[in-house]
């Protein structure tokens, strides 16, 4: 069946690829629904983790931190409570927290050196994943 150019600039296809059209119109239509959807959810999702992050607790946005210098690591309390304790001293928390200074960085409160973000689990033996590094004064 030859191509027909309409006035409008449209061609009309052959009834199978009319149909092919026809399914991806309604998917792309699907799709922009299910994202407007989606959209203020994932809104009302942030402001929660922000108000969960402001209460001290481990919203599990990362893993958790630990400083291969001084020993200072985060864990998480039963009740969801972020903390740090010292290699050894598992249930008091010292009450220090990690700051972020970017990039994927924190600054060890106790010993002042950068500490990254361990990386996940499948890459944890990459090169450059994992220790710490003294900040240049
Ligand atoms: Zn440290």
């Amino acid at each position: 069946m030859p191509r027909f150019h309409r006035p409008d600039g449209r061609i009309n296809l052959p009834p199978a690829q009319r149909d092919v059209q026809r399914r991806c119109d309604e998917f792309n239509a699907a799709e922009r629904e299910f994202v407007e959807r989606l959209r203020p959810l994932a809104s009302q999702l942030a402001a929660i983790r922000k108000q969960a992050r402001a209460l001290g607790l481990f919203v599990e946005d990362r893993e958790l931190l630990a400083c291969p210098h001084c020993g200072l690591h985060e864990d998480v309390a039963a009740d969801g409570r972020l903390l740090t304790c010292r290699d050894g001293d598992a249930v008091a928390d010292s009450g220090l927290r990690f700051k972020q200074v970017g990039g994927g960085k924190f600054r060890c409160p106790s010993c002042r050196r950068l500490v990254s973000v361990p990386a996940a689990k499948l890459v944890d033996n990459e090169p450059g994943n994992s220790g710490a590094e003294r900040l240049p004064v």
